[in-house]
C-alpha cells in the first residue's frame, strides 16, 4: 500500500472515531449470591442473579460494578462503543507503520524520471 492509499483509509478509519464519551472498558459476568441463613429464595436454591461489571488493571487489579437490569442494555452499548473506537485506534496504528516507510509510489516516479 502506498502513502496516499494509507492516508485515505486512515481517514475513513477516522470517521468512525465519531466522538462519543459512552464507553466502558471490562466485561459483564452473570453470578448469582446466595445468602447462607433467612432468606426463603435461597433456602429455595434460587439465589440472587447479579450482573456485575469487571474491569481489571495493570497489576491484577480489578474493580467489580453490580449492574441493574435495566442498565444491562446501556452498559453493553458502552462496552461495544469502547472495543468499537480500540479496534478503529489499533487499524490506524497499523496504517501509520505504512506511512513510517519510504512511499512506494514516490520511488515509482523518480525511476520513471531517471528512465
Ligand atoms: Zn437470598
Amino acid at each position: 500500500m502506498i502513502h496516499k492509499q494509507a492516508i485515505q483509509a486512515r481517514e475513513r478509519l477516522l470517521k468512525r472515531l465519531s466522538s462519543t464519551s459512552e464507553v466502558l472498558r471490562g466485561s459483564l459476568i452473570e453470578r448469582t449470591t446466595r445468602h447462607t441463613s433467612g432468606c426463603p429464595k435461597c433456602a429455595r436454591g434460587e439465589g440472587h442473579p447479579q450482573t456485575v461489571l469487571t474491569i481489571s488493571y495493570p497489576g491484577g487489579r480489578t474493580k467489580q460494578f453490580s449492574i441493574h437490569s435495566e442498565q444491562i442494555p446501556q452498559v453493553r452499548q458502552w462496552l461495544s462503543n469502547y472495543q468499537m473506537l480500540k479496534e478503529t485506534i489499533e487499524a490506524i496504528c497499523e496504517l501509520n507503520h505504512i506511512l513510517l516507510r519510504p512511499d512506494s509510489s514516490v520511488r515509482k516516479t523518480r525511476s520513471t524520471l531517471r528512465d
